[in-house]
C-alpha cells in the first residue's frame, strides 16, 4: 500500500509558527490514517526551527526561485532563514524517498508546503500563485503535491494507480 506524505500541521499537530494547527476533519484522511497510510512531516520544525517561531514568507519570488538561489526566505523582522527551509525541504524529500512515497497533501499557503499559492513576501496575507520551498523540491523529484483542498482528486490518484 502506498503511503502519503502529509503535512503535520492537518494531522493536528500544533507546529505551525504561531503554535497552532490547521486539523483537517476529513473523511478520507480518516481512512487514509486507519490504514496505516500517513507519513507526517513538518519541514520547518524538523529543520530546527522552534514553536513558536517568527513568521517567514518567500521574498521576490517563489519556492522554485528559492531552490535556484533567486529568492529567500525572510522572517518578518528581517532574518534569513533559507537554509533551514532547504534543509526542510531535504528531509521532506528524503522521508518520500524512504518510503516510497510520490504523492503528499500540503497546507496551502505556506512558504514551505503551499502548492498552489504562498503568501507574497509582504507580510500582508496576500497571496500569489506559487509553490513553497518543500512542495516545489518534492515536485522535481516526481511527487505529486496536493493541497488540503485537493483531498478528493489526491485519493482518486491513488485509487487510479491501483495503490
Ligand atoms: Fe509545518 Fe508545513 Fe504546516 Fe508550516 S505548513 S507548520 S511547514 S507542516
Amino acid at each position: 500500500m502506498k503511503k502519503v506524505l502529509m503535512s503535520a500541521c492537518l494531522l493536528g499537530k500544533r507546529v505551525r509558527y504561531d503554535g497552532g494547527d490547521l486539523t483537517l476533519d476529513d473523511r478520507i484522511v480518516a481512512r487514509w490514517r486507519s490504514e496505516g497510510r500517513i507519513v507526517s512531516v513538518c519541514p520547518e520544525v524538523q529543520a530546527g526551527m522552534s514553536i513558536p517561531r517568527k513568521p517567514a514568507e518567500i521574498v521576490s519570488g517563489t519556492g522554485d526561485a528559492v531552490l535556484e538561489g533567486e529568492a529567500a526566505v525572510i522572517e518578518k523582522e528581517g532574518d534569513d532563514v533559507t537554509a533551514a527551509f532547504i534543509e526542510g525541504a531535504r528531509i521532506a524529500l528524503d522521508l518520500c524517498q524512504r518510503f516510497d512515497i510520490d504523492l503528499a497533501v500540503l497546507a496551502e499557503s505556506s512558504p514551505s508546503c503551499g502548492t498552489i499559492s504562498i503568501y507574497d513576501g509582504s507580510f500582508s496575507g496576500e497571496t500569489i500563485p506559487g509553490r513553497g520551498v518543500t512542495a516545489a523540491l518534492l515536485s522535481r523529484h516526481g511527487v505529486r503535491v496536493f493541497s488540503q483542498h485537493q483531498i478528493v482528486e489526491a485519493n482518486d490518484a491513488i485509487l487510479a494507480a491501483g495503490a
